[in-house]
């Protein structure tokens, strides 16, 4: 069991005047040809940002970006972030472009605070950073006061600007973001109001057997659509065509069935489908049924499976989305989904929407404003949900000090 934000520390508790903050920030922002397409994590950073200049901190921000494979990587730079930091703060955005450098003390010493901030160059371009390198720690630790972790997406993983270097500190907290991701999660783990469904889809059920196995215990219910209703409409023996199914995963399908029977608890599967012949298809034809034949794929929910979902949603009071209900990201197959988003933004219960393209599907579809909290986190906030603890919280609790 998950111990939430216990003996964690938030940013409010520092005293942050003249000191020198470091900042983790998550800014790995999608790009394309050197243009941010999407700057939902700077925006979701600002909150904190703003807080500690309001306090006077001399801020260092530190984010990663992709996966460099060489330093200095032009590909990978946090050159776009720092231009639209720059914009969105009205303050100078000082790009340091070696995050170990030794001139960032002096830069510190005459750094306008209020007015300019520092952001270090991709923290991947430090081989010790996915290391978990103490030296690289001990280098950023040498001129920080307090540090403070904001970057959700990256807090599953022990790499030296998550781990190494909170361990070193005394004075070290989260951020705004992660704090309210945490009070969010924890709504759908302790105590969640019912009934409570789980809207489960995207590409694979393997991707998502430790949720499920965490959630089937918690929710009242699951809404299944995406590629991952096939594996358990074949298990039940209806036909699915050429759809993407996970052979592997059919006896799991089977006992699924079984024991969702045993506690007495639903499984929504699609009653009808939107079928092509490929995924990159201008058009698709819905089928009468769940049955599919070849040479047909399943590619989105049909109009009977969204009804059949909607009406179950209504009934809700508390909802958890991850996986999108077909292949969203080509127009034509794109209803399902964004009928799933449109459904729970007319709803006013508890909606929490989690997964990466889940967050952008959320986006996509209009409706993003109208969620009570979409994750920033991908990967980090399923491993949460499923009763992973994440290095960069755990470093942080009080008797964790290396
Ligand atoms: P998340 O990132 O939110 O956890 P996933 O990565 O599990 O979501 O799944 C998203 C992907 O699933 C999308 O790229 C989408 O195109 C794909 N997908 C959904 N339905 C289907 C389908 N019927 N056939 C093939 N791919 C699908
Ligand atoms: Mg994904």
């Amino acid at each position: 069991m998950q111990k939430g934000l216990a003996g964690i520390k938030t940013i409010r508790d520092f005293e942050l005047n003249d000191k020198v903050l470091f900042l983790r920030l998550d800014l790995n922002v999608p790009l394309e040809d050197g243009k941010i397409t999407d700057d939902t994590r700077i925006q979701a950073s600002l909150p904190t940002i703003q807080y500690a200049l309001e306090k006077g901190a001399k801020i260092v921000m530190a984010s990663h970006l992709g996966r460099p494979k060489a330093a200095g990587d032009k590909k990978y730079s946090l050159e776009p972030v720092a231009a639209r930091l720059t914009e969105l703060l009205q303050k100078e955005v000082i790009l340091v472009e070696e995050p170990d450098s030794d001139g960032i003390k002096m830069l510190l010493t005459g750094l306008k605070k209020g007015y300019q901030l520092i952001l270090l160059e991709n923290v991947r371009y430090i081989a010790g950073e996915t290391e978990n390198d103490e030296v690289f720690a001990q280098h950023l630790a040498s001129y920080s006061d307090v540090y403070i972790n904001d970057a959700f997406g990256a807090s599953h993983r022990a790499h030296a600007t998550i781990d190494a270097l909170p361990r070193l500190m005394k004075d070290r907290g989260i951020g705004f973001l992660i704090e309210k991701e945490i009070q969010m999660l924890d709504r759908l783990l302790v105590n969640p109001q019912r009934p409570y469904l789980a809207v489960l889809g995207g590409a694979k059920v393997s991707d998502k057997i430790e949720v499920i196995e965490k959630l089937m215990d918690l929710v009242d219910g699951f809404v299944i659509g995406g590629a991952m209703a096939y594996t358990f409409l074949k298990a039940q023996g209806i036909p699915v065509g050429k759809s993407l199914v996970e052979v592997d995963k059919l006896n799991y399908a089977r006992e699924m069935f079984k024991r969702m029977e045993a506690r007495n608890k639903t499984l929504l599967l699609p009653v009808d489908h939107v079928k092509a012949l490929t995924i990159k298809d201008a058009k698709g034809e819905v089928t009468v049924d769940a049955a599919l034949e070849e040479p047909y794929m399943g590619v989105d929910i049909g109009p009977k499976t969204i009804q059949l979902y909607r009406t179950a949603l209504k009934e809700a009071k508390t909802i958890f989305w991850n996986g999108p209900m077909g292949v969203f990201e080509n127009p034509a197959f794109s209803k399902g989904t964004f009928a799933v988003a449109e459904t729970l933004a007319g709803l006013d219960c508890l909606r929490i929407v989690g997964g990466g393209d889940s967050a952008a599907a959320a986006e996509a579809s209009g409706y993003a404003a109208q969620m009570s909290h979409i994750s920033t986190g991908g990967g980090a906030s399923l491993e949460y949900l499923q009763g992973d603890r994440l290095p960069g919280l755990e470093v942080l609790r009080a008797r964790n000090r290396g």
